[in-house]
């Protein structure tokens, strides 16, 4: 029996999670959750699951379920140290980084420095401290299995001699697969009366708003680049990008010798989430079984980076080193809030985000500290910016 922590329990990637955990109660069982402001999913997840530890970061939240009166067996904590703290127990064997943005960094850091197995979905930890975690989660012998499907496709697809944060030499290059969401083929003339709603309408994968649009932004493509270069030690050069809207290739290994190796299945996240938490061992979940003869044909074209100015961004970032992707995602996190509240054009989000990058003097990568103040000032001066723009 593997007791789980699940971080950011009433998210898209908590629903998922709980789904898989459900269906294995002889082989998964919950120790501890946690949520922010979702109180009232909250409070019928404990009464589902009678977690031994709830942590809550928003404290109207927090106050609100103590109020619910839940059951004395389960610890409820409030704030972000506690969350830190939680994922440290020595009874908790694995832990889904499930929380969105660079509130998710602290807890991903606590949970490599304490050794764990880390079913790692918050890709912002990696994209803007992939420089701490890894060297860190080699010291401390910590697993990390990554759970964003392309990530995890191409785990699934290196050798099995393969070590997280060591590149096989017998890896000629990625290829990532991107679906392009729901504007890769719209013309870029049309780009700039795109509304949140059709931003967030994503044709293949049913996500949280922020990843929605990063995904229609292509954003998420360039940071899962920042995050394989992290993942996987490759240079950017070595890690290709493209369009396959039907998203069932999920992303591929292209080795030395010619040999491609692909990992294929339904969009749905609980395919990758049900291989981290099964360790290597093939889970069942409610994912739709792939009848391949059904598919008909599958695509795959060129990413158009004209089109979609993120990704030379991401790319931009790593060569840059040191904090620009700590910059890029925090800008971009503004931006993509802002074009949520209807304050800017779709179009602005690469503007902006551009912008930012190129105008900070960029650091080497000390602390998760100062990644933090970085975050801070990034989002202030973003959103001073999304202000003087009117
Ligand atoms: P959601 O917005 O659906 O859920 C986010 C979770 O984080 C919620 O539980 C939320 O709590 C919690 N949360 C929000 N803010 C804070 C905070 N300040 N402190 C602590 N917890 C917080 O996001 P997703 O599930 O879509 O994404 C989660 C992560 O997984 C992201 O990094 C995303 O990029 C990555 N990912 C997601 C995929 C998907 O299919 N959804 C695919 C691949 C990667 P509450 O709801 O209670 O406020």
């Amino acid at each position: 029996m593997k007791q789980v922590a699940v971080l950011g329990a009433t998210g898209s990637i908590g629903d998922s999670t709980l789904a898989v955990i459900r269906r294995h109660p002889d082989k998964l069982k919950i120790h501890s959750l946690t949520a922010h402001r979702n109180s009232d999913k909250m409070i019928a997840l404990i009464a589902e699951f009678a977690p031994k530890r709830v942590v809550i970061t928003d404290h109207k939240a927090y106050k609100a379920v103590l109020a619910s009166g839940i059951a004395a067996t389960t610890e409820c904590h409030y704030g972000a140290d506690a969350l830190n703290d939680a994922v440290q127990d020595p009874a908790i064997d694995l832990v889904v980084a499930g929380i969105v943005g660079n509130a998710g960094m602290a807890s991903v850091m606590a949970a490599v420095k304490a050794g764990k197995t880390l079913l790692l979905a918050n890709k912002e930890s990696i994209v803007t401290a992939g420089s701490l975690v890894m060297p860190l989660a080699q010291k401390t012998g910590a697993k990390i299995i990554p759970l964003d499907s392309e990530h995890n496709a191409i785990y699934q697809c290196l050798p099995d001699s393969y070590r997280i944060g060591e590149r096989p030499a017998s890896v000629a290059h990625l290829t990532l697969t991107a679906s392009g969401g729901p504007f890769w083929n719209t013309p870029a003339a049309a780009f700039k009366t795109i509304t949140p709603a059709q931003a967030v309408a994503h044709p293949q994968w049913d996500m949280g708003a922020k990843i929605s649009v990063d995904s229609a932004t292509l954003m998420n493509k360039g940071l899962e680049v920042i995050e394989a270069h992290w993942l996987f030690s490759m240079p950017v050069a070595d890690i290709r990008v493209c369009i396959h809207p039907q998203s069932i290739i999920h992303s591929m290994v292209n080795y030395v010798d010619g040999s491609i190796l692909a990992q294929l299945g339904t969009p749905d996240m609980q395919i990758p989430i049900s291989y981290g938490l099964g360790m290597g061992q093939r889970l069942a979940n409610d994912a739709a079984l792939l009848d391949i003869t059904a598919l008909g044909q599958l695509q795959f074209y060129p990413a158009n980076h004209e089109k979609f100015p993120n990704l030379n961004l991401a790319r931009q970032a790593i060569e840059m080193g040191g904090t620009a992707p700590a910059i890029l995602n925090a800008a971009n996190e503004v931006a993509v809030a802002a074009f949520l509240n209807e304050e800017i054009a779709f179009t602005k989000i690469s503007d902006i985000n551009d912008r930012m990058l190129n105008s900070f003097t960029v650091e080497e990568v000390e602390s998760v500290s100062q990644l933090i103040e970085i975050d801070q000032m990034i989002h202030q001066q973003t959103t001073k910016l999304i202000k003087s723009l009117g």
